[in-house]
């Protein structure tokens, strides 16, 4: 027992002293390390200060000696490790600085093959948008000003007119809005609609859409009430008249976006639904989401109707993305009856969710775009229309371009995909490049592209990169063959 104890109590008075000893060490350590004022008068941190300014490098400073820090108290730092960290001090200071001056938002290139990547700003902006939003944006513009009479104007008149001859075709007056997205849109068309009142929706449209926009939760933030009808997979025309009674407001469809039934499902056509809403003169509302104003059977893709289509069944309000299918900037369209968008329009939620100039140059030269059937000058539409063999040309040269220094690079066949929730089935014929690396995995070199400038985001499948060439720009094809060549 003694000899137990004794034993113990050595052991324990060891670890007490080690112990000791560590936290000596790391205050010892800690004790090594310039302040920030000392720093400060360093002849190479003088001259960044004369460069970048004192707060920017004060900054820097605080941050790189507060990593040091967090390592020694951490012990993942030695006594070498700190003598070194304290060598490199000055260029560690100015990478810091340099990067808390840059920028955090930066163009990258798409090689998923997902044309409208939410995850990387959905729809691309040509040049001449680009140009008109830098001609109105960097000065003064007529907004809000009518420039023949002199007196204030309203900013919607710029592009109600483009959406009005586009949509004029369906033979019916059509006024539209714009707000910051189309879950603003929704938002504001249910609250001025229904608020107080009730709102029919079928069961099998009350999904979420990526980005968390659910039906359900904006409906009751709107104030209106929800009235769910029929199953999950079959609603009838019957069911949504059954349910109509003083208090309805709207009948309301929802495009289910990224979510698609098939086999036992039923819905009553837009036409149906138009024809019960204006017997029981009750409105229809209908969400689109996408906001075609491009037929998708043009590059083969089935199951996406246009916004001139809705309009023409009837609806009295559509709602739609500005940066889905249209190709345009991220905006919120209302379209429908002048005299139900004008109700919206005089919200006082509207004052909160409308846009700016950048948005309505960006929009108008998008809306332009189509008056003028330039499909061209629409990026989103552009890369859903350039032909596989195009693709397959490209993906060849770079191969080649590549192949002095790199092997394993194939070109194949691959499909890509519109995303942003439209036509969630249909795919496009595509080419890519698929890459397995000797050295690393295929998440590992897909990590490697990510920190190329400009990063490049791609696929991995069956363990091998994918290089997937409709959602490159032509003009990228030689930045993707150098992030390549830097690799090998
Ligand atoms: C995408 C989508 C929304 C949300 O649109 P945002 O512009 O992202 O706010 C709402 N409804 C439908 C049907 C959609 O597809």
């Amino acid at each position: 027992m003694g000899y137990r104890r004794g034993t113990w109590t050595i052991h324990g008075l060891r670890r007490i002293l080690v112990t000791l000893g560590t936290t000596t060490d790391k205050t010892e350590l800690l004790r090594k390390l310039p302040s920030v004022d000392g720093l400060l008068r360093w002849p190479a941190i003088q001259s960044l200060v004369a460069r970048e300014g004192q707060s920017a490098v004060v900054e820097a400073t605080r941050t790189v000696l507060a990593r040091i820090r967090e390592e020694i108290l951490a012990a993942t730092l030695d006594k070498t490790g700190v003598d070194l960290a304290i060598s490199g001090l000055s260029e560690a200071i100015e990478r810091q600085t340099g990067a808390d001056l840059s920028y955090s938002l930066r163009g990258v290139i798409n090689a998923t093959g997902v044309i409208l990547h939410t995850n990387l700003g959905r729809a691309p902006l040509d040049v001449r948008a680009l140009h008109h939003v830098s001609q109105v944006a960097a000065g003064y513009s007529n907004l809000e000003f009518d420039l023949d009479s002199g007196e204030r104007g309203k900013r919607d008149v710029h592009v109600d007119r483009l959406f009005a001859r586009l949509l004029g075709d369906a033979g019916r007056e059509v006024s539209t809005i714009v707000v910051n997205n189309n879950a603003a849109a929704v938002l504001i068309a249910l609250n001025t609609l229904a608020e107080g009142g009730e709102v029919i929706v079928s069961r099998g449209e009350l999904v979420e859409i990526g980005g968390s926009f659910r039906v359900p939760e904006v409906m009751a933030k709107s104030g209106a009430t929800l009235r769910e009808v029929g199953t999950t997979n079959r609603t009838r025309a019957a069911d949504y008249e059954n349910a109509i009674t003083e208090k309805t407001r709207l009948l309301m469809r929802v495009h289910r976006s990224n979510f698609e039934m098939v086999g036992f499902t039923e819905q009553p056509s837009l036409d149906e639904l138009v024809e019960i809403g204006h017997k029981h003169r009750v409105p229809v509302l209908e969400d689109v989401g996408s906001g075609a104003f491009f037929d998708l059977r043009d590059v083969n893709a089935n199951g996406e109707t246009t916004i001139l289509d809705s309009i023409r069944a009837g609806v009295d309000v559509v709602t739609y993305s500005g940066d889905k299918l249209l190709g345009g900037p991220q905006a919120g369209l209302i379209s429908g009856t002048r005299e139900l968008v004008a109700k919206i329009r005089k919200n006082p939620l509207f004052r909160a969710l409308r846009v700016d100039k950048l948005i309505y140059s960006a929009l108008e030269a998008t809306m332009l775009a189509y008056v003028k059937h330039d499909y061209d000058a629409i990026p989103a539409i552009r890369l859903m229309r350039t032909p596989a063999e195009e693709l397959a040309r490209r993906a060849e040269a770079i191969q080649v371009r590549v192949s002095v220094a790199l092997t394993g690079v194939e070109v194949v066949n691959s499909e890509s995909v519109i995303g942003g929730g439209a036509a969630p089935t249909a795919t496009l014929p595509s080419v890519a490049l698929a890459i397995s690396s000797a050295s690393m995995s295929a998440d590992e070199f897909a990590e490697c592209l990510r920190r190329s400038d400009p990063p490049v985001v791609v696929r991995v499948e069956n363990d091998r990169v994918l290089i997937d060439l409709r959602t490159v720009f032509p003009e990228q094809d030689e930045l993707v063959a150098r992030a390549l060549l830097s690799l090998k």
